[in-house]
């Protein structure tokens, strides 16, 4: 166990159930064409980081950085997600990062540029139900982290109002406890006090899922069966 209350996949052990099994649902849905966001996707991008976590952190969808490489949070919102989960004495490999939906949805504009757009809910409702919905269930945290409304609204309930709800600890069926906080890609397009102040947030909003995990841990199981 290491300080930050995190415990850590090493590098020689045989791989975890829950590993093979997330490896199993990231190869299926690696030629997923259930929803148009197939068509236009380079690469589905599952999710990364240790699936033996006991903290799971949801996002929207990927952008252009993360359809290019197959990574979530790999541009500037994803930077800005490490930097703060190193505030709080996390790295990658503490949590499991993925999204909402597993392709970049986009929308071309007048000038022909293609830019990223909210995943519709059709979208969302087929990624939730195929891959996201497994995923939670295989790695069975104990907490989640939602990033922005898409994933809120997901997890917690429809119509959750992230500036009023966040940071604060909500039941959901996915895991013992789930808290939103702000998406990173909103925190970027603040400026000046309105950044640091957003920034901030998001940093304690992290750390609070983090030491819930560890009080979690220390509670009896919900039941027994
Ligand atoms: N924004 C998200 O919500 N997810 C990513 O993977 C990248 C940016």
């Amino acid at each position: 166990m290491r300080e930050n209350g995190m415990s850590e996949t090493s590098a020689e052990k045989a791989p975890s159930i829950k590993e093979v099994r997330i490896n199993e649902l990231a190869e299926k849905a690696s030629v997923c064409v259930a929803c148009d966001l197939s068509e236009h996707r380079t690469n589905v991008v599952f999710g990364e980081g240790n699936p033996n976590s006991p903290l799971i952190i949801v996002g929207e969808g990927p952008g252009e950085n993360e359809d290019k490489t197959g990574r979530p949070f790999v541009g500037r919102a994803g930077k800005l997600l490490d930097d703060c989960l190193k505030d709080c004495g996390m790295l990658r490999r503490h949590v499991y990062i993925t999204n909402v939906v597993r392709c970049r949805p986009t929308e071309t504009d007048e000038t022909g540029r293609v830019k990223n757009r909210p995943p519709r809910t059709d979208e969302a409702n087929t990624c939730i139900s195929l891959w996201l919905e497994p995923t939670l269930t295989t790695i069975d945290p104990l907490v989640i982290l939602c990033l922005g409304s898409p994933a809120a609204n997901a997890i917690i309930k429809k119509g959750f109002k992230i500036m009023q709800d966040r940071g604060k600890f909500f039941d959901t069926k996915y895991a013992r406890y789930a808290i939103a906080g702000l998406h990173p890609a909103y925190i970027l397009r603040q400026q000046g006090e309105a950044y640091d102040e957003a920034r901030e947030s998001l940093v304690k909003d992290i750390e609070a899922a983090r030491l819930k995990v560890i009080e979690a841990k220390k509670e009896p199981p919900k039941s027994l069966f």
